[in-house]
């Protein structure tokens, strides 16, 4: 039997923005966005062009996503025709495979929101699907507020899901905006819906007010959605939307859905579901949650107690997935197996062919899990590991020596009398029998050092020449006094190419140093630098 294609929507960067704390920068978003795109989402909903001057940006260029890549806004105004209304005139030109209109469906909301009459509004759904329709874009309807709409004037919500779909939209989305309907609730509203909309053209946009996105999600596809909105980590407005990371996994491995739907996902993608999701939580400076379903860290740790002999002997058994299908392992807690299988993982993934029997993956082990411990994140940096790895089994060249550096920030009056503060560093390096000192001046402690450890390195300069760094967050581990600072920096180079180092330290400058040199060795080795 051949299966349908349910198709997932992720709108992390449009919804999930709305959450309190977040505020990602147009740096932030083409990161997230290739994650997307990476894992394999099929539509990426990038923001709401116009509204802010970074999403104007985003939309301001194509970006070449496997994804489509989907800008958001609201259909036209009631009163205005479609030539004549700034908004939809930016949301059209934005560089976008598909647009997503938001329209009313509740018609308490086209009265008092839109102050306009049922009629307008269903005009202004048509005349919006038929402008961007015109203009080459696929074409998405938002119903907002659809359940409640629905439960207060039936007839209406369907009329205006009807309009989107017979004016050409390729889906019409049925959110529930407030988050309060109940999953039976869903189930049989949709189910009304597909009387009206075929269910290959009915999306559901979920929020998690009751706790239960993911499961009106799940109701909605029951009853015939193919599309599925949410969010990586479930981040989004209030509560939160609903959570991708726990959708993806039960669509491909809970029978149910699994037997009727493919999705875009492969197999290989959703074993990095876990990784995904922990860097999304790095960028927003949080901690991953450790009993996120399927991907926390405690996910699949079984405390042994009475069944500590049952688990030994047959762990799966106190599983409802196996952990290595969605990236994650099995904490028994009995053996040091699952660490081990997962550390000669990552060495395979970076390309570090060793024995699997090689007693240097024990000490490999037993290093990551002290630094680890110590705070150190190498899920989300990947080059420290493999340059910790490469340094455990003996292949990383001493390339230079940092013998001393010097950091200072000085704030004074400058000549034209305004107050400013400025960075300087010095660095002392031994490179071969050469000692090279070099200074430079930053606009903060770390740009200084970086500059300074960066401006000459002799014989390795020209292959550190065009390095630039692209991302630098801190994260205060522990608090009170105890507290260490936790360095990420990302990185790139001329070929595009992009890595991330992590340093741990109770000074700041320390870590960043430690994340700085891990950067510039790694492009080193990289680069076949020799020794
Ligand atoms: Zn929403």
């Amino acid at each position: 039997m051949s299966k349908e294609r349910l198709y997932l929507f992720d709108t992390t960067l449009r919804d999930g923005a709305q959450m309190n704390g977040v505020d990602f920068t147009l740096h932030d978003k083409l990161t997230i966005a290739r994650l997307l795109d990476e894992l394999g989402v099929d539509y990426i909903e990038g923001g709401y062009p116009g509204a802010n001057p970074t999403d104007t940006e985003l939309f301001g260029t194509a970006r070449k996503l496997g994804a489509t890549f989907t800008a958001f806004g609201m259909t036209r105004r009631p009163g205005r025709s479609t030539s004549n209304d700034p908004g939809l005139a930016t949301l059209l030109d934005a560089k976008a495979d598909a647009i997503c209109f938001v329209a009313k469906s509740w018609d308490y909301h086209v009265r008092v929101a839109l102050e306009t009459t049922n009629e307008e509004n269903l005009a202004s759904i048509r005349d919006s699907v038929t402008a961007a329709k015109q203009k080459g874009r696929e074409v998405l309807i938002d119903c907002e507020h659809f359940f409640d709409g629905y439960k207060a004037n039936r007839d209406y919500a369907l009329a205006c899901a009807r309009t989107a779909y017979e004016s050409g939209a390729r889906w019409v989305v049925l959110c529930d905006t407030n988050g309060g309907t109940l999953p039976h609730e869903v189930e049989r509203i949709v189910a009304d819906v597909t009387q009206h909309v075929p269910g290959d053209h009915i999306g559901i946009h979920a929020h998690n007010d009751t706790e239960q996105a993911v499961a009106n999600s799940l109701a909605a596809v029951r009853a015939g959605a193919r599309q599925i909105q949410g969010t990586l980590n479930g981040v989004g407005e209030r509560c939160g939307n609903a959570n991708l990371v726990s959708i993806i996994p039960t669509l491909k491995l809970k029978g149910e859905f699994a037997d009727k739907f493919d999705i875009a996902i492969t197999d290989d993608k959703l074993k990095t579901l876990a990784q995904a999701s922990h860097v999304l939580d790095e960028m927003l400076n949080r901690a991953p949650n450790r009993h996120a379903p399927y991907v926390g860290e405690s996910a699949f740790a079984t405390k042994a107690g009475i069944h500590a002999s049952a688990i030994a002997k047959e762990p799966a058994t106190y599983e409802h997935v196996k952990p290595d299908l969605v990236g994650n392992h099995r904490r028994v807690l009995v053996s040091d197996q699952a660490g081990r299988s997962n550390v000669l993982a990552e060495l395979e993934r970076v390309g570090l062919s060793v024995d699997k029997n090689d007693q240097r993956v024990n000490r490999l082990l037993d290093e990551v899990k002290e630094r680890e411990a110590a705070g150190y994140a190498y899920e989300a940096a990947g080059a420290s590991f493999e340059l910790l790895a490469r340094r455990v089994l003996g292949r990383v060249p001493d390339y230079f020596a940092v013998e001393k550096f010097d950091v200072n920030v000085e704030q004074r009056i400058n000549a034209v009398g305004e107050r400013v503060t400025v960075s300087m560093a010095v660095v002392k390096v031994k490179v071969g029998s050469d000692s090279l000192i070099s200074a430079a001046e930053g606009n903060g402690p770390v740009n200084a050092l970086d500059l300074a450890l960066r401006k000459d390195l002799g014989k390795y300069q020209k292959y550190i020449d065009r390095l630039e760094l692209t991302d630098y967050r801190v994260r205060i581990l522990n608090g009170g006094t105890e507290a260490v600072t936790r360095v990420m920096i990302e990185s790139q180079d001329e070929t595009g190419a992009r890595w991330t180092t992590v340093g741990v330290s109770p000074n700041i400058i320390d870590a960043s140093f430690q994340a700085l040199m891990d950067s510039v060795v790694y492009k080193l080795v990289k680069a076949g630098a020799p020794a």
